[in-house]
């Protein structure tokens, strides 16, 4: 892995146990936690334990072990929180992507009508 992950970002402060979160589900390689701001009746954050910064990062140098844990806990948590008449994933990437928070996660909205994105 060759990137600048800021071990200091507020995700890294919860997965250390700094910062209190929701707890959603945590596994083996990843953790799950409702939004500080929630844009949706579900609004959770699921994020890999691991140092990644954004997706293509996750992508490319996690582990499969890693990656199939993360979807598999983005598949329970949508099972758990009921997500029958639809729901949006979400995951913003440094600038353009207005990513706020610099390690990978994956926002899970649903319970309202979340509109059209891609017009
Ligand atoms: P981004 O723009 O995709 O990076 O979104 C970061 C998200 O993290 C935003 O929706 C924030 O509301 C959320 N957030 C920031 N700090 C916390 C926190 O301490 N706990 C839970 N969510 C947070």
């Amino acid at each position: 892995m060759n990137f600048d992950y800021d071990p200091e970002n507020i995700f890294a402060k919860i997965l250390n146990g700094d910062i209190p979160c929701e707890k959603v589900l945590e596994s083996a390689h990843s953790l799950a936690f409702r939004d500080i701001r929630p844009q949706a009746p579900t609004h959770v954050l699921v994020i890999p334990k691991g140092p990644y910064m954004s997706a293509d990062h996750f992508c490319q140098w996690a582990s499969e072990a890693e990656i199939v844990d993360f979807m598999r806990t983005v598949g329970k948590i949508c099972e758990a929180e009921g997500v029958e008449d639809g729901f949006r994933l979400i995951a913003n990437a440094r600038d353009h992507g207005v990513q706020e928070v610099p390690h990978f996660h994956v926002h899970i909205l649903a319970g309202r009508p979340l509109g059209r994105m891609l017009d």
